[in-house]
């Protein structure tokens, strides 16, 4: 469907039959991750709505925007294939009509991280998350961990603005050799894509260190740059350790915190993160 229109038209008619409706909603090139999504809310709602749309909004000046990977007639047909009840494919007129004016800023939790390097990034999400949810109304929606932070950003808004959609989360679905699934993957060249398990390699020597009794932030740090820098095409842009909710900065661990990384491969910049002392 390709109006708020149609689909509010379609969720009315469910929710009149006492559907509860679930929403997906992503950028496509779809992979198992999104997949992995999708079959969470097929399992905890009767109707899942799938939306697809490249928001432009989220995109900084300079990024990959005008390369973004699309595969339209492929997602299709694999989100047929899973179950899904209506796939949700507006313009960006549709969504962002002549005129729209509104952006949703949700503070503090985005200044850290991603945010620091993607200064609008968040406001775009949070403002097209803000959008598809009324248009969508949905029971619930299923955003996954691999994007950490947007995960966060978004419970905040649902909280603050009061949308009564249950977010759920979806644990990182990686590739055999421990890479988190991306769309951008399809980006690394072949020398690239051997090195970028190092990440996974990373966060996962930050697991055992922390099942042995390490607590430090800084000492961590070491030890995952250690790590990752045996990759020569590797750079962090940043690694960090921070509170799961709130995204502040955590120096030593007491409770569960998440270990948050980006790290470029040339162009390519890939996030990963894993929650510490769990
Ligand atoms: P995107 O299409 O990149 O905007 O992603 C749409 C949704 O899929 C977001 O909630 C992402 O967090 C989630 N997602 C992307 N990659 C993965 C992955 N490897 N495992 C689980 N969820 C993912």
């Amino acid at each position: 469907m390709r109006t708020a229109e149609q689909v509010g038209k379609l969720v009315d008619r469910w929710r009149s039959a006492g559907r509860r409706i679930g929403f997906v909603p992503t950028m496509g090139a779809l992979h198992k991750g999104h997949l992995s999504l999708v079959s969470l809310a097929l399992r905890e709602a009767d109707r899942v709505v799938v939306s697809i749309f490249v928001n432009p909004t989220q995109f900084g000046s300079g990024e990959d925007l005008g390369s973004y990977p699309g595969a339209f007639n492929e997602d299709l047909a694999k989100l047929e294939k899973a179950g899904v009840h209506c796939v949700f494919s507006p313009s960006v007129d549709e969504v962002f009509p002549d005129g729209f004016s509104t952006s949703v800023n949700v503070s503090g939790l985005t200044e850290t991280l991603c945010g620091k390097y993607r200064l609008e990034h968040f406001n775009g999400v949070a403002t097209v998350c803000a959008i598809l949810f009324s248009i969508v109304k949905p029971d619930i929606a299923v955003f996954g961990r691999k994007d950490a932070q947007q995960l966060a950003v978004i419970r905040r808004m649902v909280d603050d603005l009061r949308f009564s959609i249950d977010i759920l989360a979806g644990e990182i679905i990686r590739e055999c050799d421990g890479l988190a699934m991306s769309s951008r993957n399809s980006y690394l060249n072949s020398s690239e894509r051997k090195q970028a398990s190092v990440i996974y390699r990373g966060l996962s020597r930050a697991t055992e260190l922390v099942s042995e009794g390490e607590r430090v932030a800084e000492r961590i740090y070491d030890a995952v740059r250690e790590v990752i820098g045996t990759a020569p095409l590797a750079t962090i842009q940043y690694l960090e350790l921070v509170d799961p909710v709130t995204m502040m900065p955590v120096e030593k661990l007491t409770t569960p915190a998440l270990l948050a990384v980006a790290v470029y491969f040339g162009h390519t910049r890939l996030i990963d993160n894993v929650i510490l002392n769990r």
